[in-house]
């Protein structure tokens, strides 16, 4: 039950300020997000490559106020960008991106949003490597679609992302298989209503492997991001039913999460991206994570007493 109310917290100005200030919460916050900056986060691509393992960058930040946060946010990517082109990764490290950090939230949004991250998706294809569009919340994803649509016909490796726990979810992937895209498949992260989404897990994983299904009997590229044992091994089960090599589909995991299963799959001959946040903007993407696992909170509560 504690879940909904973190995620509450997570929109909360309030919450942000007391979380964000309070001294002792940045060693927690290593665990999930291992940098603010780029310099800090360069040695922990290094590492996680070389074991084998490939990434997904995202710079966090999400719901910004105005147009120059948002160009900002921009800028953030492209600097990273340019530091990946040192390390010559390709695809071994893409980017993922918060169309709310691009300024989809604010007046004319949708076009600013797809003005800001059309360099980005730009500079990624110069360097050998693409971009994902991440799923907010419900209300953001028509937007998102589009964006992503027209993103694709200039860079059809663009990938974007759909939540199990909307009941529109399968509508889209089966849209999204049909039309060859790059397309992570997540339960969802938002604290949603229950007109438009499953709010209790078995029904989410339920609809999860539904939607697995069409991604993977599909034309597109299935990226399946879970961490839950159980949905690995199904997603393992209907790549060979539906007559997948292994490196035609890929697992998706977050930094800090479960990171001996990432080497497991890896060792596996599995493509196994690790979704690495950086960046000082973190609450928001810090508060999920709580969320998700509310023994995390006690994690982070015992931090904060034994100090
Ligand atoms: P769960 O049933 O929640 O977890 C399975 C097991 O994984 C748990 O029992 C636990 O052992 C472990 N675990 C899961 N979460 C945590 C945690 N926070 N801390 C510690 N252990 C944990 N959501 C969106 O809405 N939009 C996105 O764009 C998005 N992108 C994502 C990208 C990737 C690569 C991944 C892996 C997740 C992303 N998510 C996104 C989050 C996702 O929606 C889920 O909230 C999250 O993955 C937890 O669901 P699960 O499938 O891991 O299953």
């Amino acid at each position: 039950m504690l879940g909904p109310v973190i995620l509450a917290a997570s929109r909360s100005d309030r919450m942000r300020r007391l979380v964000s200030a309070a001294p002792v919460t940045r060693p927690v916050v290593d665990r999930f997000i291992p940098g603010e900056s780029v310099d800090q986060i360069v040695p922990i691509i290094q590492d996680l490559t070389a074991k084998g393992l490939e990434l997904t960058m995202d710079v966090v930040g999400e719901d910004i106020t105005t147009p120059e946060q948002a160009a900002a946010a921009r800028d953030a990517y492209l600097e990273l960008i340019g530091r990946l082109a040192e390390l010559d990764l390709g695809t071994r490290a893409e980017m993922s991106v918060k169309l709310s950090m691009f300024g989809q939230a604010l007046e004319g949004g949708h076009e600013l949003a797809l003005a800001n991250v059309r360099p980005v998706v730009e500079a990624a294809a110069a360097i050998g490597t693409t971009v994902t569009l991440d799923a907010e919340d419900h209300t953001t994803l028509d937007s998102m679609f589009a964006i992503h649509e027209e993103l694709r016909k200039d860079f059809p490796e663009t990938g974007c992302v759909i939540q199990a726990y909307l009941f529109r979810t399968e509508a889209d992937a089966r849209r999204l298989a049909a039309n060859g895209s790059r397309v992570r498949l997540v339960k969802g992260a938002y604290k949603e209503p229950a007109e438009v989404a499953y709010l209790q897990k078995p029904e989410i994983d339920k609809a999860y492997v539904r939607v697995l299904r069409i991604l993977m009997e599909g034309d597109g590229y299935p990226m399946i991001g879970s961490h839950d044992p159980r949905l690995i091994s199904i997603a393992q089960e209907l790549g060979r039913r539906a007559g997948r090599k292994i490196d035609e589909y890929e697992f998706q995991m977050l930094y800090g999460i479960r990171s001996d299963e990432h080497l497991r799959l890896a060792a596996e001959g599995h493509r196994m991206r690790v979704y690495t946040a950086y960046g000082t903007d973190w609450y928001g993407y810090f508060m999920r994570r709580l969320a998700e696992k509310p023994a995390n909170l006690l994690f982070f509560a015992r931090s904060v007493l034994t100090r």
